[in-house]
């Protein structure tokens, strides 16, 4: 096969990726290790920046979104007992939208077969070679046989655990992290949501979020040691403990039923740089990974493809490289700020035993700081509705 651009991975950077080269006319293949009911099936995101949906409408995908779609104009934050809204609307102009990563790549998906974009699912042993120079390839293995892609690009679109990052040499890319002592217990259920808007809740017991993905359907996660099964909680348990953490407003209104999803997530800040490597570029959790308390790990997904299809529209419009050079430093601007706002907002929220009283005491100056300060409040909005572009 030979295309333009050969894209490992379809989750939402590559999905996104492929439909906004669709509609520019640059022919692009997507190979996913995956099938796509396994894709379509994995619960994840679900609050999307506005400069994302404007992402969706660009790729002519957001008809659904509008209809479907929870605008939310601020959050409230339950520390220590104390309620308080973050008008994102007033502080900043602009809002966010509750709408499911699950929905967001169905969308694509859909666009994607009815533009009959070519895409491989279970393509087996996906490898990266000769990026480095003008004629970079793909090989990967379906029904037992071998294929291969001849490309201008690749674009490593294949998550943290995918194939392109660690086919660069180690010693052309540099790696920073931070692992959290923690994860989210996170529990999907259809049951109506305890408030209208997300609460985020800091409690002597831990951390919680009271999220959601539609009217009906409810998200709900709580902070748990590292070391903890899934098979150990029953659903029982967790409305328990979820319950435990709420004020009284909100457990009278907490709905609770048998759970749809139930799982553990680590919490991470990871990013490698840089993000091209000659004829190969990365784009999203393939290059960086944020803790979710910021809502930035889809949006930052979509911001990188911003990037990445401009530059290449660039390349084939003009044969200009400029876009392409830029890349790189662009994302990692934006990728920074969000890795920043993520960390200090996990900082803010969670429960840090290590941290003794004194942790606990600054975590409070800085909650009063937010409550008090409008400049405190701006801040934290201007980063959750998401940087500009
Ligand atoms: C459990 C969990 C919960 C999350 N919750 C939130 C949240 O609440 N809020 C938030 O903002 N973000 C959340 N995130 C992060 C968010 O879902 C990701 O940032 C987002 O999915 C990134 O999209 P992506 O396309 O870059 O990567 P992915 O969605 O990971 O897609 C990568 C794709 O590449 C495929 N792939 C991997 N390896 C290969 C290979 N070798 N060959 C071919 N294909 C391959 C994968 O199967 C996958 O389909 C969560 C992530 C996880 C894991």
């Amino acid at each position: 096969m030979r295309v333009q651009v050969a894209i490992i991975g379809s989750g939402p950077a590559g999905l996104l990726l492929g439909q906004l080269l669709h509609l520019a006319g640059i022919d692009a293949v997507i190979l996913e290790q995956r099938s796509q009911e396994y894709v379509l099936g994995r619960i994840r995101a679900g609050v999307l920046e506005q400069c994302m949906v404007e992402m969706m409408e660009r790729a002519g995908v957001a008809q659904r979104l509008h209809a479907e779609g929870l605008v939310h104009h601020g959050f409230e934050i339950l520390f220590g007992g104390e309620r308080h809204r973050m008008d994102l609307h007033g502080l900043t102009g602009k809002d966010v939208t509750v709408y499911g990563q699950t929905e967001v790549t169905l969308d694509l998906m859909q666009a994607r077969a009815s533009a009959g974009g070519k895409s491989v699912y279970e393509a087996d042993n996906v490898s990266v070679h000769d990026f480095d120079g003008t004629k970079p390839r793909v090989r990967y293995r379906k029904d037992g046989r071998e294929h291969e892609v001849e490309c201008d690009f690749i674009a490593g679109c294949d998550g943290f655990h995918g194939v392109c990052r660690p086919s660069v040499p180690a010693s052309a890319l540099t790696e920073h992290e931070r692992v959290y002592p923690f994860g989210w217990l996170g529990v999907l259920a259809d049951v109506p949501p305890v408030s209208e808007e997300l609460i985020y809740v800091s409690h002597d017991r831990g951390f919680a979020l009271c999220s959601m993905r539609s009217r009906t359907r409810s998200r709900y996660y709580i902070q748990c040691p590292l070391e903890d099964k899934v098979e150990a909680w029953s659903d029982a348990q967790f409305w328990e403990e979820l319950a435990r953490r709420l004020d009284d407003p909100a457990r009278a209104r907490l709905v609770t039923g048998p759970s749809l999803e139930k799982s553990i997530a680590p919490l991470r800040s990871y990013v490698a740089e840089p993000m091209r490597f000659g004829r190969l570029l990365l784009a999203g959790d393939a290059a960086h990974i944020v803790p979710p308390t910021g809502a930035k790990g889809l949006n930052l997904a979509a911001s990188d493809v911003h990037y990445l299809s401009q530059a290449l529209i660039e390349h084939y419009r003009s044969g200009a490289s400029r876009e392409l050079d830029a890349y790189s430093g662009r994302c990692l601007r934006r990728v920074w700020q969000a890795v920043r706002f993520s960390w200090w907002m996990t900082n803010l929220l969670h429960l840090f035993p290590e941290n003794g009283s004194f942790g606990r005491k600054i975590q409070c100056a800085e909650f009063d700081y937010l409550t008090s300060s409008r400049a405190a409040g701006t801040s934290l909005a201007e980063n959750y509705v998401g940087l500009p572009y």
